[in-house]
């Protein structure tokens, strides 16, 4: 399955070349007295890739937690695909948390897959319950895209029986199961150990090819920079700036990121 067999909006004639699936305007939360988020832009157009970059703690996690409505935000927009529009400032209703969680959906850093299930119960588990499809057609779309990954022959197996890397590529099986329009990642080879980072990002990177939008927080930069098609910098809850991977990485205009790559060189 790939992104473009979902429905699209219509692109008004004068539309520009890439049509924005993801709008974020201000953007706050806080958590207690603590302020994690203060005020987030963010635009990502149809088919891109947003790569989230910054030190430990400066939010990156709380803005994807917040876009998958894992956290609810204390205010400002979320808008995906120009028919899901919540706005946090006034009390969002079910209906719209519902819609926007079922736009996108989540791989996250440890995997976090159902450890009594088998790997195709994990793959199955948000289409039949949480999309009420038929178990038929929810086991036929699972087998396809996990012998699409190599893992046909794990199906029956339980997470433990399966390396880091295995388990991530079940984590991403399971997401684009999910038919979302938008695919999150939250440092999706931060628990891995360094020989099984490479099959994943590889993974990752066929499906920006294939056309998904998605949102990356990661602290590989030479990924970044080649599978990104925007960086944005994240520090203090604030995006510091934002851009093209290539000239950001290399060439950043604010003290903060350029202080932030060096300690990472
Ligand atoms: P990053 O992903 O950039 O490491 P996070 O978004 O995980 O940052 O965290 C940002 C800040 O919010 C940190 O100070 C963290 O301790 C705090 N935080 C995150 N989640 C919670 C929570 N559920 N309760 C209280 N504080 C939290």
């Amino acid at each position: 399955m790939s992104p473009t067999d979902l429905p699209t909006d219509a692109a008004p004639a004068d539309a520009p070349a890439v049509q924005p699936l993801l709008t974020v305007r201000g953007l706050r939360k806080s958590f207690g007295s603590s302020l994690v988020l203060e005020s987030i832009d963010l635009t990502v157009g149809r088919g891109q890739v947003l790569a989230l970059i910054g030190p430990s703690g400066s939010g990156k996690t709380t803005i994807l937690r917040c876009l998958n409505g894992l956290e609810l935000a204390d205010g400002g927009t979320i808008t995906i695909g120009g028919e899901v529009s919540v706005d946090f400032g006034t009390a969002p209703v079910r209906k719209e948390l519902t819609a926007l969680r079922d736009r996108s959906a989540m791989v996250f850093q440890n995997y976090n897959l159902f450890p009594h299930k088998t790997v195709l119960e994990n793959v199955i588990e948000g289409p039949i319950i949480v999309q009420g499809r038929p178990r038929a057609e929810a086991t036929e779309q699972a087998l396809t895209l996990l012998d699409r990954v190599g893992l046909a022959e794990k199906q029956g197996a339980y997470p433990f029986e399966l390396s880091g890397g295995q388990q991530q590529r079940v984590g991403i099986v399971r997401a684009l199961a999910l038919r979302p329009q938008l695919l999150l990642f939250d440092e999706p080879t931060s628990s891995l150990d360094p020989e099984l980072v490479g099959d994943v990002l590889r993974l990752i990177k066929e499906l920006a090819v294939e056309g998904w939008t998605m949102v990356i927080v990661t602290h590989e930069l030479e990924f970044a920079r080649e599978v990104a098609t925007e960086v944005a910098f994240v520090d203090g809850g604030t995006i510091v700036e934002h851009g093209d991977p290539k000239q950001l990485l290399r060439n950043p205009t604010q003290e903060r990121t350029r202080q932030f790559l060096h300690r990472l060189l």
